[in-house]
């Protein structure tokens, strides 16, 4: 039996509602063939107040093993590094996030503000928050950047806003199985067979993108976000278009722009404008591409675009405002 307890700092919540989304398994049936039990969660356990304090206090001691500490928001050190704005149990979190990550078997990060301080701890981060082992881009965090748990592993980070419910399940099994290795995570602590292409890896615009046909507005099915409806799909790594959401959609599927929250630069405050330099090419190109390449090669994809991919494949009936030849 493995057992898990999951605590949320500065958080939404978004993650545990993600989670209790899982289908094939869902939440109970994955604890139930993986034998796990949970020791406390916010929102899933009964247990409040006394009980729950005792509880971490026999974590702590040693006295219940604990195998998996999951950690869902960011770890509030405001005001003025007290970390009073976020008491639980009667002490600052961030005490309890210290001593439990001492004791547990693996420290799991889940959702972009747990791995890498996500919304709150943007600028001017009045919470003074931060992320498990990262903040933003910078390796620390809260437990600092030499931080292994007892089975001697830094962190693993499921970033997200909200990481996708099979993100958090494959990598649960994962380490439940005792197959999670440190070769298994990239250089932000992510596990690569998740994270190691891009949110347009399945996106259905990526022939758009290709030819450089550029969506100009919303609601089009036609054309590309990137070129300036501020799409980042082509430099987060996240597997949005492949692993789709309740098994059947993405942002870009839909027409909305991939927002980039599984990287640690998220939020960006940004998400509907692709910023431009001077010449009118994106600021942010995509992954592995060089401002040269980008150049020479967006001109002749422009060329060379097909027409079915300029003209719109369903026109527009002026008179009647709908989307009907
Ligand atoms: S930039 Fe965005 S909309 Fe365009 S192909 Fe990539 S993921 Fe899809």
């Amino acid at each position: 039996m493995k057992t898990i307890l999951w605590l949320q700092g500065g958080a939404c919540g978004g993650n545990t509602l993600s989670f209790l989304n899982a289908e094939n398994p869902d939440v109970l049936e994955f604890f139930s063939y993986y034998d796990v039990k949970v020791l406390w969660h916010p929102s899933l356990s009964l247990e409040s107040g006394d009980k729950v304090r005792e509880l971490l206090n026999n974590i702590v001691d040693m006295k219940i093993n604990l195998d998996i500490f999951i950690f869902e928001g960011t770890v509030v050190l405001g005001p003025n590094g007290s970390g009073k704005f976020n008491m639980f149990a009667g002490r600052p979190m961030k005490d309890w996030v210290n001593e439990i990550s001492k004791v547990a078997n693996y420290v799991v990060a889940v959702g972009d503000c747990a791995s890498f301080g996500g919304v709150p701890a943007s600028e001017p981060n009045p919470t003074e928050s931060t992320g498990l082992q990262f903040h933003k881009k910078e390796k620390g965090g809260f437990l600092g950047k030499d931080f292994r748990s007892r089975k001697n592993l830094p962190v693993i980070n499921i970033p997200g806003c909200p990481a996708h419910p099979e993100w958090i399940i494959t990598t649960l099994s994962m380490i439940i199985n005792d197959k999670l290795t440190e070769e298994d995570l990239d250089e932000y602590q992510r596990l690569k067979i998740i994270y190691s292409t891009t949110t347009q890896f399945g996106c259905p615009r990526n022939i758009y993108f290709s030819y450089k046909v550029a969506l100009k507005e919303f609601g089009h099915r036609e054309g590309c976000l990137y070129f300036d409806l501020g799409c980042k799909g082509s430099y987060t790594k996240s597997p949005c278009n492949v692993i789709l959401w309740n098994k059947q959609s993405s942002k870009t599927r839909v027409g909305t722009p991939c927002f980039g929250c599984t990287e640690f630069d998220f939020p960006t405050f940004n998400f509907f404008v692709t910023e431009k330099n001077r010449s009118g090419i994106p600021k942010r190109l995509p992954l592995g591409v060089s401002r040269g390449a980008y150049t020479t090669l967006s001109a002749v994809a422009r060329a060379s675009a097909p027409e079915f991919l300029v003209k719109p494949l369903i026109k527009k009936k002026e008179d009647r405002g709908n989307w009907l030849e």
